[in-house]
């Protein structure tokens, strides 16, 4: 274990966790970069598309239900599991969350401590009323309908979009602010298994070093901001984690 890395958090009294697809690999859910993971085998839908056309609509729908038939069932890893004990230890505040996976809930965070920028694939809303769908009745329905018609909004008749942020969709004002406000109010930022080149998401841990927390970077390979950071560790992040807070990996 990272003598460093235990010592900061031991010092610290806000700490900010911000993770990325590299969190949930060690859950058997791949990350952008692994050749062949769900996500890099297509072209992803930008969100005008989706709005445009019915067929993408569909083919959308096609998508995420073949996604989520080799997924569905991934669980929280070592990882979650120390992050979550660090949460219920009041050592960190917030959970900043790039995932869609909803795996910080299920190792038992609190949902008001996740801020999730890209929202949340396990469920659905209609894009004009703001009703939540569940997938089951979703894929139901579209599959009633032999996957030819994209479900609509049982309330207003609008169009259902799983609950995600698309390329091409606005970031969600609220999560923004939200994660913003924690940044600013931490001592000590841990940002974990991110490639950290997507804005605005890679903006939060230098917003958090420039505000004057310390910011470590746990991440396998390099990363974009590696210089803005005060430790970096190139390492696996259920060990490392599992490590700091004494828990078996
Ligand atoms: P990314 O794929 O760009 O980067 C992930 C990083 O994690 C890589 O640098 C990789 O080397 C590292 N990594 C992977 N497994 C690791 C491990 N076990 N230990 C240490 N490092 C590890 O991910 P990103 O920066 O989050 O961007 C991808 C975007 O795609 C996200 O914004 C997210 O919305 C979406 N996405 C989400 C999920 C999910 O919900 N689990 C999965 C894939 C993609
Ligand atoms: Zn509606």
């Amino acid at each position: 274990m990272e003598v460093t890395l235990r010592q900061w958090v031991d010092e610290a009294e806000r700490v900010v966790v911000f993770t990325g697809a590299g969190m949930s690999t060690e859950s058997g859910i791949p990350d952008f970069r692994s050749p062949g993971g769900v996500w890099s085998r297509m072209q992803p839908i930008m969100f005008q598309d989706f709005l445009a056309s019915e067929e993408m609509r569909v083919e959308a729908w096609r998508r995420k239900f073949a996604v989520d038939v080799e997924i569905g069932g991934a669980q929280p890893n070592s990882g979650h599991k120390a992050i979550a004990h660090l949460v219920a230890q009041g050592k960190v505040t917030h959970v900043i969350t790039q995932n869609i996976d909803n795996l910080h809930q299920q190792s038992g965070i609190e949902a008001d401590k996740i801020i999730e920028l890209h929202g949340n694939g396990t469920y659905a809303k209609c894009l004009d009323c703001g009703f939540r769908h569940e997938l089951e009745q979703i894929k139901a329905a579209f599959v009633a309908g032999d996957e030819k018609s994209a479900p609509g909004c049982q309330s207003c008749g609008g169009i259902v979009k799983s609950a995600t942020i698309s390329f091409g969709q606005a970031m969600p004002e609220d999560e923004m602010r939200r994660a913003e406000a924690a940044t600013l109010s931490c001592d000590l930022f841990i940002a974990i298994g991110s490639s950290l080149q997507v804005m605005p998401a890679a903006g939060f841990p230098v917003l958090a070093r420039h505000n004057g927390a310390r910011l470590v970077i746990i991440n396998r390979e390099p990363t974009d901001i590696d210089k803005a950071a005060d430790l970096v560790l190139n390492a696996e992040i259920g060990a490392v984690l599992s490590g700091l807070v004494g828990l078996n990996s």
